[in-house]
């Protein structure tokens, strides 16, 4: 692919963004009503608005992305470590003061992202991101939203750290 085509094809991303934002919406709320494991967070409805929809192969190992930007806002205040290992997974990440995603923290579940216990959320592909602290691996949920920059869900299932296909699973276990 040339230099061309690559950025005619993040414009039509962008377009698609700004044309479908409540379509996409609506298909994030119906992934809401996936089962959760008693014991498991769920992650199936964290992708707010535009989510990508090509997810890591199985058994992939990551590939290192071209440079991206994001910052960790005060609410994250003491998991700061756990947020850049989380960044750091997928190479390129360049950890800002002020540009780039920005990434909240809360307590409790993640709102507004279309279901009820939410841990994380990924608006618009990197558009923000919310985490919640109640997850055990703090920085395998930072790695899961981070990736969803470029990625949807590989399938159902607790997400660990074995490749990318796995960081990219549905839950928080
Ligand atoms: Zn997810």
């Amino acid at each position: 692919m040339t230099m061309k085509q690559r950025g005619l094809g993040v414009l039509l991303v962008a377009m698609l963004v700004l044309v479908f934002p409540f379509a996409a919406h609506a298909a994030e709320s119906g992934d809401a009503s996936a089962p959760v494991a008693a014991d498991g967070h769920l992650l199936a409805g964290d992708q707010g608005g535009h989510g990508a929809t090509a997810a890591p192969s199985k058994g992939s190992q990551v590939t290192v992305q071209l440079a991206w930007y994001y910052y960790i806002s005060s609410s994250c205040s003491g998991y700061e470590n756990s947020i850049v290992a989380g960044a750091n997974y997928w190479g390129g990440g360049v950890r800002t003061a002020s540009s780039g995603t920005p990434v909240s923290c809360t307590p409790g579940y993640v709102s507004g992202c279309g279901g009820s216990n939410v841990v994380g959320c990924n608006w618009n592909q990197g558009g923000r991101i919310a985490l919640s602290t109640m997850v055990r691996d703090f920085a395998l949920l930072s790695a899961h939203e981070f990736g969803h920059n470029w990625y949807g869900h590989s399938a159902s299932g607790c997400a660990n750290w074995n490749s990318a296909y796995d960081v990219m699973k549905t839950m928080m276990c």
